[in-house]
Order: structure tokens, then sequence, then C-alpha cells
């Protein structure tokens, strides 16, 4: 017989079971590592960032943390900045900033194990997403770290004003981003005196930080000659004079190379020249007329130069060796960036105890546990190289140890273990810089 007393115990176990649950859900929600995937469900991912879907998730965080003042700066139509700030003591004295890029390449869906805007998270606590290490990590650890600090410590104020940055267009070159913040007044009023932007993970157990950038130099060179025909051998022809070209540009290639492979310097501490297109022939129906030696013929180079080395020699290897005009070659170099800062300063920041907010970004790292290995030049690009332009001091630095390097690759995906970690790592620079006093003397530069 159905009896509905005895139902009634069940019932009670049912309903205290989906109270517990939805209590349960409720501290999954507001936990660093949900929030977290949270921001990296927004896609941001070129061709079609969702910029204000990023920035509006990132407002509502940082309004609710006390004390931190949002301002949306719209620069060009499409691509705002996000600026939060938490106010110092003293405001006279020159900021810090944490930056981070709202945007990230894109990725082939088919290609990944779990979808790259799900931040699904896997049993041993892999958080797979496009941005996850490049670098949404950074930017929401950033809140997390000054939310923990205020919950700790809640008479903690800092001596300067910590702003925070969000900025669009990185992937892109930055020009549209980055690139016209600084030119811009609210710029100018940030007063900043020193910059943490990006870094890369570590797969070792000490963590990576970058002190400078390479500068791509897009190079073509170029060569024309009488055509003739092809079963003729005669000197100058177009095609001649860039086979002779390519062997003097391999040496040298490989004399760079050669450097990496000896350990004597890193791989991006060399000029890296890599050849990217060919581009001769007489083109045909079928493809290229083979019986004719073409007028002209070009290469494409991708070369990366680092700020120690000497942008007028290598225009002169170049000019002399690469692209003789006595040759019948011509030469373009694009410069994609700076090599040299305002003042004509090779484009780096000190590493060393000759520059204070080294000293005390190095200690800060040790307090939270952690070992920082030797400064390197990064191989590749960021926006920290708009602000070491101007003379102000910039490490790259993303705290991922033990971490394989997976920026723009598929899978790219980050552990719970390693984000919280960060976040701790945060904690302790947020209040070392901020409550940096510095010297009177103290100038943009650290000396
Ligand atoms: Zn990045």
């Amino acid at each position: 017989m159905f009896d509905h007393f005895h139902r009634l115990p069940v019932f009670f176990f049912l309903l205290s079971l989906s109270f517990s649950q939805s209590i349960h859900e409720n501290e999954e929600s507001d936990t660093p590592i949900h929030r977290f995937q949270q921001y990296l469900r927004i896609n941001t991912a070129h061709p079609n960032p969702n910029y204000t879907a990023a920035i509006n998730y990132l407002t509502n965080f940082a309004n609710s943390i006390p004390n931190l003042h949002s301002k949306i700066i719209h620069l060009t139509p499409t691509s705002p900045l996000l600026l939060l700030t938490w106010p110092g003591s003293n405001p006279s004295l020159p900021s810090i900033l944490f930056n981070s890029h709202l945007d990230s390449v894109p990725a082939e869906p088919h290609k990944w194990t779990h979808p790259p805007f799900s931040a699904h998270k896997t049993s041993d606590g892999r958080i797979f997403a496009r941005g996850a290490q490049d670098d949404k990590c950074i930017g929401m650890q950033y809140l997390e770290a000054i939310k923990a600090i205020q919950m700790s410590d809640s008479k903690f104020v800092p001596l300067r004003n910590v702003h925070i940055l969000y900025v669009p267009e990185e992937e892109v070159g930055g020009f549209d981003g980055m690139g016209k913040f600084v030119e811009s007044k609210e710029f100018g009023e940030l007063n900043l005196g020193f910059v943490m932007d990006e870094g890369q993970a570590s797969p070792n157990d000490e963590f990576r930080v970058f002190y400078a950038d390479r500068t791509p130099w897009h190079t073509v060179i170029k060569a024309v000659g009488m055509p003739g025909h092809g079963s003729k051998l005669y000197d100058n022809s177009a095609m001649e004079n860039l086979m002779k070209s390519m062997e003097v540009i391999t040496k040298f290639r490989e004399s760079m190379f050669d450097m990496v492979k000896a350990g004597v310097a890193a791989n991006s501490e060399v000029i890296s020249v890599n050849p990217v297109f060919l581009n001769a022939g007489t083109p045909s129906p079928t493809g290229f007329v083979m019986n004719m030696q073409p007028s002209e013929a070009e290469a494409g180079f991708d070369i990366r130069m680092p700020p120690t080395a000497d942008p007028e020699l290598m225009r002169k290897i170049i000019e002399e060796q690469w692209a003789p005009a006595w040759r019948n070659m011509t030469y373009k170099i694009t410069e994609k960036g700076f090599l040299r800062d305002i003042m004509g300063r090779p484009l780096m920041t000190l590493a060393s105890d000759s520059n204070p907010w080294w000293s005390v970004f190095n200690e800060a790292v040790t307090r939270a546990g952690g070992k920082l290995s030797k400064p390197e030049i990064l191989a590749s690009t960021t926006d920290a190289r708009f602000m070491r332009r101007l003379g102000i001091p910039t490490f790259g630095f993303s705290p991922m140890k033990n971490t394989p390097i997976l920026l723009h690759d598929h899978n790219e995906n980050l552990k719970d273990t390693v984000y919280l970690e960060g976040i701790k790592v945060y904690e302790c620079i947020i209040k070392s810089l901020s409550s940096f006093e510095g010297s009177m003397n103290t100038n943009a530069m650290g000396f």
C-alpha cells in the first residue's frame, strides 16, 4: 500500500540535498577558479574579439572589490581599454601599473581536446582555454591578489597609486591599444614609475622574467638582371644575384644559430634571420615558363633584432653584403618597433640591483616562496615596448612555473594550482611595489 507518511522523510531528504547542493554551487561560483573560467569563456579571439563583454565582466568584478575605481577609455570606435585604480596614500609618487591584454589569437576548435572557449577543467585541474596562459591568467590574478590583500589585511593602504590596465589589440601589434594609450592624456596623468606586463610560462621550478623584447625587421631583398634563354650561361641574372645573397644570408644565419647551439647565447639574444618567401619566375598557364631566366627575383626575411644589437651595423651588412647595389640589388627594411628609447638608449629595463624597482620585485617573489631564473630577452614582442620606449622600467612576468609553454598553441591550458599560486605571488608583489618609498632622486628609469 502506498503510504504518504513513509514518503515524507524521503521528500525532506531530497529537499535538504537540493538545498545543500545550491549552497555548494554558490560557493563554487565564488571562487577564483570559477571567476577565471568565466573570464576565459568570453571570446576575445581575433578577428572578432568581444571587448565589451570582457570589460563588463572585469568591471563587475572590480566593483565588488572596495576602493577600486574603474574607467573605460575609448581611443578608437571599436577597441576600448579598461583602467582600474587603487588609490595610494601618497598619489604624488610615481604610480605602478599592472598590464594585460584583453584579446587573444584565434583557435581552431577541431584541433582542441576541449572546446577553446569552454574553460573545461580536467580531473587533474588543467583548465583548457584560449587565453589561459596568454594572458587572461594575469588579468584576473591582479584583481584576485588585490581582493586577497584587502581580505587578509583590511588596514593595508598602498602608498603609491596602483593601476590595473586591460588593453585591446595586443595580438595584432598593439597600435590601436597600448600604442594609442601611451600618447593619450590619460596615460600622462598616470605618472608611471614602474610597469609589469605579461611574461611566459616556465617549464622548470623557477619563474621567468623578461627585461626586453626583440624588434622585428621585415626585410625584402630584390635582384634585377637581364632576362635570357633558359639554356644560356651568362653573368648577373636576377636569379643568380639573388642566390648569391641567399648563400651570404644563410652563412649569417648559421653563425647566429651556432652561438645558440653552443650555449653561448639564448635564442632571443641573437639576431635571428628566417626566410619567409621567395618570389621569382615567369608564370605560365601550367606553372612557370621553364626556358626563360626571369628579370626579377626577390626574397623576404623575418629578422628579429635584440636591443643589444647594433642597428647601424646590421643595416650596413644588409646594404653591403645581402643586397649590394653593384650586384643589381635593392632592399627594403620595415622596422616593426623600436630598438632605442626616446633618450637614444637600448630599449631594455635594467634587471640588476642598480635598479631599485628590480630589487623590490625580486625580493617580493622570494618572499612569496618563488625564485626568478636569469632575466631574459623575449624572443617575440609585447606591449611592454611602448612603455620602455618612454624610459619607464617594465618587466614581463607571468607567474607560471612547472608549466609547458602553450601560448598560441592548440590546447592552451593552465593548472588550477599554478593559477592560485600566481595570485599569492602577486599579493607579495603588489604589496611590496605599492609600498616602495623610493628615494627623492628616483626618476622614471629607477636610477
Ligand atoms: Zn600575450
